[in-house]
């Protein structure tokens, strides 16, 4: 479903991928690393802007590969034009979401997909209800962040964080995402540091290990959303392949492996798991481990009824955690107003096709 389409996408190569291709070519291989150059640093858009080769290569280039392959066809900023979200078509139709957040601290953060739909199904996730699609190409993962790296750069700004919290499972899409992690760390491509690159799971647990023997410092975050596995399974239907204690082992092998600290995905569903005694499980479980928890109100979807939780309830829950000696954070909902949840958009999107308004 995933093979390479013709012509082939640069953004889809290695470095030593595309010095084969130049040289089958029979150019020398400095021109490989020039056209990487003109991928990953100046971030061109079109093939005429590659301008230290021969116009021949040049040439060649654009009959037998594709420079990019995303097409934005939506954006919404939030009301504080703080956040900015994209729809983007795929050369075979498909749609996917990314998410720029820009921090007053000067951060500034993509959140990125790795699949269009997801096999996971989870109910109160936009991007559950859709079903899987298919994997994205390891081009299809980097070309988010580096649209808007590109962006900012024109502004005298950087790209610092990357989030896959996108759509899609990015341990279900295994090598690509990890092909891509490589890529965005790599200082000849994005450079940004594995520690400002986070990936969300929602708890494979034999490719949490596996990406725990990579050893990198990426961070891991783990959805997990319920403490006992009745709860979490009618959430996660994940869970009855992977039940909650071995998703802690896993999440535990990750610590000790790379020596940081996991965090702990909690969507606050009003009235499902923002109790008290929830709170008290989920001290239980996590005593002891070197992780944080990471809260954020559901944002409700349409194929879920639940709610998210009122401000009493969310900082009971925290106090609760804090016994336990558990850190723990409410995220604020940003972007709430422009369906910043994953998924959201496509769904409005297919719904009624309007364009909204364009800009950065
Ligand atoms: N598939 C990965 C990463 C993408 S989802 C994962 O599940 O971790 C990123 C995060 O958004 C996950 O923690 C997911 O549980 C959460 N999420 C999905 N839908 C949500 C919603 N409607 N409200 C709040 N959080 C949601
Ligand atoms: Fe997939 Fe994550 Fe959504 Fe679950 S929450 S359906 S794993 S994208």
């Amino acid at each position: 479903m995933d093979q390479p389409q013709s012509p082939v996408n640069l953004y889809d190569l290695s470095l030593e991928g595309l010095s084969a291709l130049i040289k089958s070519w029979g150019q020398p291989s400095y021109r490989a690393k020039q056209v990487w150059e003109w991928l990953y640093q100046h971030k061109v858009e079109r093939f005429e802007q590659m301008t230290s080769l021969p116009k021949a290569l040049r040439e060649r280039l654009e009959t037998e590969t594709r420079l990019g392959t995303l097409e934005p066809v939506a954006e919404q900023f939030s009301i504080d034009g703080q956040t900015v979200k994209r729809l983007f078509r795929l050369t075979d139709g498909q749609l996917i979401e990314s998410v720029l957040m820009e921090y007053d601290d000067g951060r500034r953060t993509a959140c990125i997909s790795t699949q269009a739909g997801c096999a996971m199904g989870c109910v109160f996730c936009a991007t559950g209800q859709m079903g899987f699609v298919r994997h994205l190409t390891e081009g299809e993962i980097v070309q988010q962040a580096l649209y808007f790296a590109r962006h900012l750069e024109k502004e005298n700004e950087r790209l610092s964080n990357i989030v896959l919290m996108g759509m899609g499972e990015p341990l279900h899409n295994y090598d690509h995402t990890l092909a891509a992690i490589h890529k965005l760390n790599d200082p000849t491509g994005l450079n940004i540091g594995q520690r400002h690159i986070t990936l969300s799971t929602v708890g494979l647990v034999p490719e949490m290990r596996r990406f725990a023997d990579e050893g990198l410092q990426v961070g891991l975050a783990i959805s997990l959303h319920a403490a006992t596995d009745g709860e979490r399974s009618a959430l996660l239907p994940v869970n009855k392949r992977y039940p909650i204690e071995s998703v802690i082992d896993a999440a535990r092998y990750y610590v000790d492996k790379s020596g940081r600290r996991v965090t702990f995905e909690w969507a606050l569903i009003r009235g499902e798991n923002d109790t008290v005694e929830q709170a008290r499980k989920l001290g239980l479980l996590l005593r002891g481990l070197l992780c944080h928890v990471n809260m954020i109100p559901l944002n409700p979807t349409g194929g879920y009824d639940g709610q998210p939780s009122d401000p009493e309830r969310v900082s009971a829950f925290q106090a609760e955690l804090a016994v336990w000696g558990v850190t723990s954070t409410v995220r604020v909902r940003r972007g709430i107003d422009i369906q910043a949840g994953c998924g959201q958009l496509k769904t409005q999107v297919l719904k009624s096709p309007r364009v909204p308004r364009k800009g950065r």
